[in-house]
């Protein structure tokens, strides 16, 4: 059993290889959702800490060992940072936990995940090719390179907080650019433990740098510092249409993964057992706190009321307790403002005249710490166009939409202004094939939920979001290419025509 350490551990800002406290000397307390006491005091970062941050950046990517390092070193420093985070695991997973409550389980399995993208784009540094174009006129010799943009300001929110920075770090290092993070004021602790490994692995001074703060503040002073050429920003709507109008000002490069109301489809030719372990991982898993939460059901009409039936007995066998304890399946809601707002769209939805068939509320009980707990809630009788079935609640609670017949199905499940991920649960062949094309959610899983991999580009349709992380092409994300003509032939032929090749 995992004893919480009673210890309030002040921790520090990593700016240019060094860890120290922020220039204002000020501190925020980050609060164990189980508990509910302080557990750890974090940096205040300043304007000045920010600029400093940045500055560094800037330096290690204009000059220095990274700067003159090839790709193939650099790569062999991400598989490095991968071993040693293999190493690290379970501390850095135990401090996921006391900032966000989500389940050790959970957190640890992602921890042990995470130097795969260490591993995997540590692999592809070396792989980025420019070309060289057929020569389409004489004497001009054209080829194109990639070349990293500079330094990248990488935004994450508390819910898997490393996982989700790591998404970013690791292709815009692996392209040769140097990063600033800001992880959530909720989840500060993991990012910084891991900048020690950083210079574990011995990745120069300024490669990564660690600022923490509020968004309003810290993350809108990053990201609209001018030394600042790429955002990667993952969180909620707000920050994202501020990012997006930062980005507009002065041109920098962004990718936004925000949220989503994500439908997960059960046919009734779909393996029903199956089906409900898929409903229950895609909206009570990790308490609803995820981006891709199943939090539309859409249940075809001949099995509705049994379905229902079977999910809310499965639902109901839920153990709610302390996240660091192996039996427990779902744990507290991170934050305060998180958990108003939970509850604040359990009672629109009753307003709105949705049946709760499950839960309803918040749920206490010795257990429970001083956590504050939602109850797996579910709604039958919605209609898509409620505000239960239309916007992002980020917890434990399910609008259940009736369908009767295939097209029905994909006209509800594409009727959001998001399109992050989407589930379709059935044994028909031709259906689990074709299906997929026709829902506009940047991921669709089939008999399946909430799987992700380095492999698999991630990342939104609609107001979900713009670019994908993860996959072969991310690395692209964090380059930019550059076209070279080399003339090869003496003269210049007429200086006030452009040059076109003869269309003969
Ligand atoms: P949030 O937007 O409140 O915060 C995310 C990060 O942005 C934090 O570090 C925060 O400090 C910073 N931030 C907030 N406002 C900012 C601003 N104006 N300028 C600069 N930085 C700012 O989100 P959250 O509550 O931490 O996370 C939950 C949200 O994240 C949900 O909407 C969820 O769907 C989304 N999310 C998306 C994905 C994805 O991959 N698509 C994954 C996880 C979470």
């Amino acid at each position: 059993m995992y004893e919480r350490s009673q210890q309030v551990e002040t921790l520090a800002l990593y700016v240019d290889g060094q860890s120290r406290a922020a220039t204002g000397g000020g501190y925020f307390d980050s609060v164990d959702p189980f508990t509910g006491k302080v557990w750890t005091r974090v940096p205040s970062a300043t304007t000045e800490d920010v600029d400093l941050a940045v500055r560094a950046a800037h330096r290690a990517f204009t000059s220095g060992p990274w700067a003159a390092m090839t790709p193939t070193q650099r790569g062999r420093l991400l598989y490095k940072l991968g071993d040693l985070i293999d190493v690290h695991a379970e501390k850095l997973g135990e401090l996921e936990v006391r900032d966000n409550g989500k389940l050790l389980a959970e957190m640890l399995g992602q921890m042990r995940y995470l130097p795969e993208w260490f591993y995997y784009y540590g692999g592809l540094a070396d792989k980025v090719e420019g070309s060289v174009t057929p020569a389409e006129r004489p004497g001009m010799f054209h080829y194109v390179r990639y070349e990293p943009i500079g330094v990248v300001a990488a935004i994450s929110p508390w819910n898997s907080p490393l996982v989700l920075t790591v998404w970013k770090l690791a292709p815009a290092l692996a392209a040769g650019n140097t990063v600033v993070v800001k992880p959530s004021e909720y989840s500060s602790a993991s990012m910084l433990y891991l900048a020690r490994l950083f210079e574990e692995a011995g990745f120069p001074p300024g490669v990564l740098n660690v600022i923490t703060g509020v968004g309003r503040e810290t993350g809108e002073a990053l990201i609209n510092h001018p030394l600042v050429e790429r955002i990667a920003f993952t969180g909620g709507e707000a920050g994202g249409r501020a990012v997006y109008q930062a980005a507009a000002k002065s041109f920098k490069r962004v990718s936004l993964e925000l949220g989503g109301k994500s439908p997960n489809i059960v046919f009734d030719d779909a393996d029903l057992d199956d089906a409900v372990r898929g409903a229950v991982a895609g909206i009570f898993a990790a308490a609803g706190q995820t981006c891709m939460a199943g939090s539309r059901l859409l249940v075809q009409d001949s099995i509705h009321d049994a379905f229902v039936d079977r999910l809310v007995a499965f639902a109901c066998s839920a153990k709610l307790g302390d996240p660091m304890r192996s039996d427990t399946d779902i744990g507290p809601i991170a934050t305060r403002p998180q958990f108003e707002k939970i509850l604040s769209y359990i009672a629109i939805a009753k307003q709105e005249g949705a049946t709760c068939v499950l839960g309803g509320g918040p749920a206490s009980g010795a257990d429970l710490g001083a956590g504050l707990f939602v109850q797996p809630t579910m709604f039958t009788n919605v209609h898509n166009r409620m505000r239960i079935a239309q916007e992002e609640v980020f917890g434990p609670v399910l609008s259940v939409i009736r369908f009767k017949t295939e097209d029905e199905a994909v006209e509800i499940a594409n009727d959001t202004l998001y399109g992050l991920a989407a589930g379709i649960w059935t044994q028909n062949l031709a259906r689990a094939i074709n299906l997929p094309a026709r829902l506009k959610a940047g991921t669709v899983w089939v008999n399946a939920y909430r799987v992700v991999s380095y492999l698999a580009p991630f990342g939104g349709f609609k107001n979900s979001g713009i670019g994908r992380e993860n996959g072969k092409d991310a690395i692209r994300e964090y380059l930019e290419a550059k076209s070279v003509f080399i003339n090869t032939q003496r003269g210049v032929p007429s200086p006030f025509v452009m040059r076109l090749p003869s269309v003969e």
